[in-house]
């Protein structure tokens, strides 16, 4: 009786709870995307000298200085964009917040944002605490393609935003350019903003790169683009994050950040510098690793009766499981219990009103060292 009545929008995260029930069950977690091993040694010892460097105090709310230029950098070489880190640039707790504070600062109550099903997790529940309005707008059935009719005619007058994300949680897709092209125009036709959540930006595979929607100079200004380096750097923990936007938005940011946070942690934004001392080497390697994993993961699933959409990013694979006669929640909680091995039920990254569809699927995640996969497989070959 005592709570708000926006919190009995959502529920508590299916993707942490599976995270409990892995520890319950002593079993891999392939559900939340978090790797199990260490992080570059340069941001390790970036953190033992941080201690020793007084970097214990709350750091400028939008966050250091040195970091903020190295950003921008990254985001001129990488990303083909020119932000103005004293004005453009802030340091979050993770993308998590960045993505918490640039809804927050966007959203009247009753405004709507637009989601393409299915999703990352916590862009409902954030639209929902910003008195926002979620409008689910699903991805091509099999191939998970933006429907262009469906979007143009999701949008209307109290449209406020789009939440695009790529490279893809949870089915791995890559958006093209063109894809990116239908999302600005309509962006600039229908003064919408963009939100871009590019946190796997260096986990892409095959041939492709990545492609960045504020560098199509018609929307840079009403693009806010979020990124961070808890998945590049193997650091989820850190929460350590960014968001770059157009001055008049950033304004707004920066007061919903500054009051939701203070500062990221100022330690590791200090020993974060040192993630630009590493090469071109440590990019590939990382995709490759992953890359790797991916190919790994999906031939086995594959041999074991699982249909799974090829991702061509991030570090998850987006399993149809019709073929076992069980429902999402019944094979992931057979799978935990009686096999050992932790994955996220499809139909949480669904709205309600489309769970059904979702229920075909589980996602697992292939962030673990290629040891700990193939220890999954052989538990998931274990009879009973
Ligand atoms: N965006 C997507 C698509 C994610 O999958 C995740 C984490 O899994 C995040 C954002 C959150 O990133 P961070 O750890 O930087 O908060």
């Amino acid at each position: 009786m005592y709570l708000a009545n926006r919190l009995d929008s959502f529920q508590e995260s299916v993707i942490r709870e599976m995270t409990r029930k892995a520890i319950e069950n002593d079993a891999i977690n392939l559900s939340q995307g978090m790797p199990d091993f260490l992080p570059p040694k340069e941001l390790i010892s970036g953190v033992e000298e941080a201690l020793m460097k007084e970097e214990h105090q709350y750091s400028i709310t939008y966050g250091r200085t040195d970091l903020r230029e190295k950003i921008a950098g990254k985001l001129k070489q990488y990303n083909k964009m020119d932000f103005n880190p004293n004005d453009e640039i802030t340091i979050t707790c993770g993308a998590s917040e960045a993505l918490t504070s640039s809804i927050f600062a966007l959203m009247n109550p009753g405004e709507e944002i637009i989601v393409l099903e299915p999703w990352y997790e916590n862009y409902v529940p954030i639209t929902y605490l910003a008195q926002g309005k979620p409008i689910f707008v699903p991805l091509a059935e099999n191939s998970f393609d933006i429907d262009e009719e469906r979007l143009k005619a999701s949008i209307n007058s109290k449209t406020k935003a789009i939440i695009i994300n790529s490279p893809h949680n949870p089915t791995g897709k890559v958006f093209s350019l063109d894809d990116l092209k239908i999302i600005a125009d309509l962006c600039v036709d229908n003064n919408i903003v963009a939100i871009t959540d590019e946190i796997y930006e260096y986990i892409i595979f095959d041939t492709l790169s990545h492609k960045s929607l504020g560098s199509i100079d018609s929307i840079r200004d009403q693009t806010i683009t979020v990124s961070g380096f808890s998945k590049t750097f193997s650091i989820t923990g850190w929460r350590l994050g960014y968001v770059a936007a157009n001055r008049k938005l950033m304004d707004g940011i920066r007061k919903c950040h500054d009051y939701l946070t203070v500062c990221a942690p100022s330690l590791l934004q200090y020993a974060t510098l040192r993630a630009f001392t590493l090469g071109n080497k440590y990019y590939e390697d990382i995709r490759k690793r992953y890359q790797v994993n991916r190919d790994y993961l999906m031939e086995n699933l594959h041999n074991h009766g699982f249909k799974i959409f090829k991702p061509k990013g991030a570090y998850y694979l987006f399993a149809d499981i019709t073929e076992f006669g069980m429902n999402d929640l019944e094979f992931s909680n057979f799978l935990v219990k009686n096999k050992g091995v932790a994955v996220v039920p499809g139909s949480s990254f669904y709205s309600k009103k489309r769970r059904n569809h979702g229920s075909r699927f589980v996602r697992f995640t292939f962030s673990q060292k290629l040891a700990t996969l193939k220890e999954a497989i052989e538990r998931i070959e274990k009879k009973l």
